[in-house]
């Protein structure tokens, strides 16, 4: 029997509409601020779309395009103004900046508590540890879109293939922090296939288009494709889904999967975000 598709876009409009009925009865609306270094294609059209759903909710949304010789120091320094700012509740800083620009010192400088992408060190030492507040959006809608199949984590094998700060290994931490048995791949493991053949739950997330074959997915596992991938001006995700149907129980198409569910979570954790800074001060 061919594999459910697991509808991302679906789940993630319901919650984006009640994310929307809380914001319609709040009198301060939560605030979140892009900021936008250069003109990456890929970036805009993510940024775009955040930016959008952000407004749709009703929420306030402040975006800060820069130039791409924008310098580290100008950055820091509108970062900090954001960090000041009682109106923002979330930072966001589109990923990948400039190369004179660096990744890691810009992510950090992120005041913790308006960190609503979960990048900075300390909000990974805090999901890491069992304690996450905001964890990383892509992880979180991961995560969701399992549990919106029914299927217990607790107990099975998840194969995460990719192994990054902002997706895989995140991902792997909430699926250790669900109590699944948890392999991670990476570019450098030996006979791939060997590894996702024994996932029950398989998390793709390596950039690579097609890298997941049928041959590679056990009957019946619940496959999720985070990836990204422009092929012949389509975008495409890391699973040969047309073929991988035909096996897995549960499959995300790409488009329509992760990427909806990721900027649901996200306005989920700019909520969540809001909320911290009421309780601080009070
Ligand atoms: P990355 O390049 O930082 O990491 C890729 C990982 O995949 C690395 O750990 C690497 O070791 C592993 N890898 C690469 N080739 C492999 C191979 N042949 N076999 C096994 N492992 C391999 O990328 P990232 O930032 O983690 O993103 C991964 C993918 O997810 C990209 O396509 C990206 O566009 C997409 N993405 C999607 C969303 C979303 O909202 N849907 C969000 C973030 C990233």
């Amino acid at each position: 029997m061919p594999a459910k598709i697991i509808d991302g876009k679906k789940i993630a409009d319901r919650i984006l509409n009640d994310i929307k009925g809380k914001i319609k009865s709040m009198k301060e609306k939560p605030g979140l601020a892009i900021v936008l270094v250069g003109n990456n294609p890929a970036s805009e059209i993510y940024v775009g779309s955040k930016e959008k759903d952000f407004r749709e909710v009703e929420g306030y949304c402040e975006r800060h395009n820069l130039d791409k010789d924008t310098s580290e120091f100008d950055l820091m320094n509108l970062v900090n103004q954001l960090n000041n700012n009682q109106r923002i509740h979330g930072i966001l800083v589109q990923l990948p900046l400039p190369k004179q620009i660096d990744e890691n010192l810009i992510t950090n400088s992120i005041a913790p508590h308006k960190d609503v992408d979960g990048f900075t060190s300390v909000s990974l030492g805090h999901l890491f540890s069992g304690h996450g507040i905001i964890a990383p959006a892509t992880a979180r809608a991961v995560i969701h879109l399992i549990e919106s199949t029914g299927i217990k984590i607790e107990g099975k094998n998840a194969v995460v293939v990719g192994r990054s700060n902002i997706v895989g290994k995140p991902v792997a931490m909430m699926l250790l922090e669900k109590n699944a048995t948890v392999t991670v791949c990476h570019s450098k493991t030996r006979n791939l296939a060997e590894h996702t053949k024994k996932a029950d739950i398989l998390v793709a997330a390596a950039g690579k288009p097609k890298l997941i074959t049928k041959e590679m997915v056990k009957e019946g596992a619940v496959v999720i494709d985070v990836g990204i991938n422009r092929v012949n001006g389509k975008i495409v995700g890391d699973v040969d889904f047309e073929n991988v149907k035909e096996v897995a129980g549960f499959i995300t198409p790409v488009p329509g999967g992760v990427g909806p569910m990721t900027i649901a979570m996200l306005m989920e954790n700019t909520l969540k975000a809001m909320e911290l800074a009421e309780k601080a001060r009070h």
